[in-house]
């Protein structure tokens, strides 16, 4: 049985007061900002409690030297208990923002210690893209692979945003910059611009008018040209453009032309960010829908635009 918990402690704060930013604003989306500020909240306990357990040997190198291959070698022999233990720790946040799905968390919940390897398994799986050996082990043990992935993907961001905010304290090289993540390899979530002289955190540092791409796996925010792809890397601004409803400013959707993909765009020059960037994502959804509907496709998948 997966115990339920409350979320209602200092570490979930930024993602409520995201939530309720959000609700205030756009009152429809209640029922699917509420279930990702649960887990988010939950998440962030699980991230805190992980920097204390991770090794620091695993971070004495720029990871994005050669890719995600670096950390799957790395992570994936000395990480399977450590896996297991984030996805059964997030199961109970999962279990109750969205019920629907709960017969297949039931039966990841009892899978995780029967089969210690199954975790290293998944992450693997999930790192090198294989869909296929994800669908197999799904329809082995008779549960949805949409649920599976779900999970996981939850689980991957749990630890790579553990290992980046190691990373950061360690001040390891940071790799040159592209439009993938300097930590993991991942393309941006969101992009976040903002005026020259502003901060929002202490990794935002840095003069002039300034774009920030925004990294949905591990949380990482690097700085990035203002007028170009992050993924065909294209400058051309007949191919660049960006949709906004005409009430709001502050958030908009980028598109290229060139190769098809969107990314969410949160204009700080224009609004005040809510805490958490990640629950201000999930209350741009409408924006991720209309993208689709325009045939465009996202960067980066993320827990929230994967729901269709
Ligand atoms: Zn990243
Ligand atoms: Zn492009």
């Amino acid at each position: 049985m997966i115990e339920q918990e409350s979320t209602c402690d200092m570490v979930s704060k930024p993602f409520n007061v995201s939530a309720e930013w959000i609700l205030a604003r756009r009152p429809a989306l209640e029922t699917v900002v509420r279930p990702f500020a649960t887990v988010l909240g939950r998440r962030a306990k699980i991230i805190a409690a992980l920097n204390g357990r991770l090794p620091a040997t695993l971070l004495q190198r720029p990871v994005n030297e050669s890719g995600m291959s670096w950390l799957v070698r790395h992570l994936s022999g000395q990480w399977n208990d450590g896996m297991a233990k984030v996805m059964g720790d997030l199961l109970p946040a999962l279990n109750a923002s969205f019920p629907d799905l709960s017969a297949d968390f039931q039966t990841i919940d009892e899978m995780l210690p029967q089969h210690p390897d199954m975790a290293g398994t998944l992450y693997r799986a999930w790192l090198d893209g294989n869909q296929a050996a994800f669908n197999a082990l799904a329809e082995d043990r008779r549960i949805s692979a949409g649920a599976l992935g779900f999970v996981v993907h939850w689980a991957m961001s749990t630890l790579f945003h553990a290992l980046r905010i190691k990373w950061q304290e360690a001040q390891t090289p940071i790799p040159e910059i592209t439009g993938h993540c300097p930590f993991c390899g991942s393309l941006p979530a969101m992009v976040l611009l903002l005026a020259p002289d502003q901060r929002i955190n202490a990794f935002l540092s840095g003069g002039g008018g300034q774009a920030f791409l925004y990294c949905g796996l591990c949380g990482h925010q690097w700085r990035f040209a203002r007028n170009r792809c992050p993924v065909c890397e294209t400058d051309d601004h007949h191919r660049l453009v960006y949709y906004q409803e005409a009430e709001n400013t502050g958030q908009r959707i980028n598109v290229c032309h060139q190769c098809g993909h969107y990314l969410l765009c949160l204009d700080l020059r224009q609004t005040q960010a809510p805490p958490s960037l990640e629950m201000a994502a999930v209350g741009m959804i409408h924006l991720d829908v209309l993208a689709r509907e325009k045939g465009f496709r996202p960067m980066a998948s993320t827990p929230w635009n994967r729901i269709d």
